[in-house]
């Protein structure tokens, strides 16, 4: 999609130099990485897992433990630079229509490649695995927003790429899936025969539907015997939440030019990173400036997987066959099956570490929204700016509804800023069940035109 010109704060003239490495400037230090067995796991045995310099970066070796910024590679940066800065727009439509005298803002990641903000980490984690002479990528999606994002990575750095998508969602959206064949990725429907947990499962169930966790146990259990290929994580990793935060430095010098302060700010969550990587420079803020403002941050899940609002903080693995290593982490345990909701990125069954310690430690206030007002909030969004938002992205629009009408029916004006993380023009199915516009599909309600009237 191209961004459409509006009257908004001028976009950053650069993308940013580095990362910020919110991990090293917390005064908690974010809690290992494990193996079953309860020990740490070594850079030796993550590396056999993910590209070298993305389990350093997992395990905050070197000088991730300790550097507050991480340069970015600059061959990182020029595909970057293929679409960022990102736009910086005031809803200017959406507040006219509550009649809401505060200001609501957006940052727009739904005009990346692939329509959402997963490019920002596809693209350094192709990299690196391409520096480092592997040879193929492996990962499950569920929706496919991030198995588009990383097959359009791969392709463009001479990587190939296998991606274990949901078979529930492999069926029903083959649009995202016609997405990454057309950038040369194999697409697996996954449960599968491919692996011995995927032909168990079909075995009890040959329509099982599938889950991100079973998709990422089989992806483990595809590279277990490929010593070229790697895995590729888009949400649940910190690597990934290190490379998003390119989208709240952007923000932070936007703001600043125009000397918007926020005062709320708000973004979805499936895994956490567009959220922390949005909120980055403003939680590290709190800490090396809490002379400063601090606006309040709200991360908001799908109601139907309630993990920060309901979940356990405890040690768990990422994937449903205990493959991976164990992360502490808000989780609502990895057997958990999702409900089929629509906001297929928001259905794992944890949260990142990095957001859980912030929700943990209360900086981070978790919201849930439900998948009918969510759609609702999409809807208004489209019919006020234009954009229809990923349902995933809904779900921070319906707090920002929320949060409006808390303000208003206390008399406060403030500022809302919101990530708008993915456009939903691949999920217009999803909208019109949840909306239920096939309803009356021949207009018969409609009076028949009158046969005189015709010339
Ligand atoms: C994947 C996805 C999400 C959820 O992932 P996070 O890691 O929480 O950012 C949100 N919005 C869109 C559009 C997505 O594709």
């Amino acid at each position: 999609m191209t961004s459409i010109q509006r009257p908004v704060v001028e976009t950053t003239a650069d993308v940013p130099e580095n990362w910020l490495n919110i991990a090293a400037q917390l005064p908690d230090r974010l809690p290992g990485l494990q193996r079953a067995d309860g020990q740490p796991v070594t850079h030796a045995e993550l590396a056999q897992l993910y590209s070298t310099e993305c389990a350093r970066i997992e395990l905050l070796a070197d000088h991730y433990s300790h550097d507050h910024t991480i340069p970015i590679p600059p061959p990182v940066r020029q595909e970057y630079r293929k679409y960022r800065p990102t736009p910086f727009c005031r809803a200017k439509g959406l507040e006219e229509r509550l009649g809401f005298s505060g200001r609501i803002y957006f940052k727009r990641e739904d005009c990346n490649p692939t329509g959402s903000h997963k490019p920002n980490t596809a693209i350094p984690q192709a990299y690196y695995a391409s520096f480092q002479g592997l040879s193929e990528l492996v990962t499950d999606t569920g929706a496919g927003q991030w198995g588009t994002a990383l097959a359009w990575a791969c392709h463009n750095m001479g990587l190939r790429c296998t991606v274990f998508m949901t078979r529930d969602s492999f069926l029903s959206k083959p649009y995202r899936r016609y997405m990454m064949e057309l950038c040369g990725a194999k697409v697996i429907a996954s449960p599968s025969n491919v692996t011995a947990h995927g032909r168990t499962l079909l075995e009890a169930n040959a329509s099982h539907c599938g889950s991100l966790g079973i998709g990422m146990g089989e992806a483990m259990e595809y590279l277990a015997d490929r010593t070229e290929a790697r895995l590729a994580l888009g949400c649940m990793s910190y690597y990934a939440a290190l490379h998003q935060t390119v989208i709240g430095q952007e923000l932070v010098g936007q703001l600043g030019r125009e000397a918007i302060v926020p005062d709320i700010l708000i973004g979805c969550v499936g895994g956490g990173s567009n959220f922390v990587g949005f909120a980055a420079p403003f939680l590290v803020n709190v800490f090396t400036h809490p002379d400063l403002p601090r606006p309040q941050f709200v991360a908001v899940e799908s109601a139907n997987v309630p993990v920060l609002t309901q979940g356990r903080y405890e040690y768990e693995h990422a994937d449903a066959f205990a493959l991976t290593p164990r992360v502490k982490m808000y989780t609502l345990g990895r057997d958990f099956l999702p409900p089929e909701i629509h906001a297929g990125g928001l259905r794992y069954h944890g949260k990142t570490p990095i957001l859980s310690l912030l929700v943990n430690k209360g900086l981070v206030s978790p919201a849930a929204i439900s998948q009918e007002k969510a759609f609702h909030a999409g809807k208004l969004f489209f019919e006020t700016e234009g954009i229809l938002p990923a349902p995933e992205s809904s779900h921070a629009i319906a707090q920002v509804l929320v949060e409006v009408e808390i303000a208003m029916h206390h008399g406060r004006t403030p500022t809302i800023v919101f990530c708008l993380s993915g456009h939903g023009y691949l999920d217009l199915e999803g909208y019109a069940r949840a909306l239920d516009l096939d309803s009356a599909p021949c207009r018969s309600d409609l009076e028949p035109v009158a046969t005189d009237r015709l010339r």
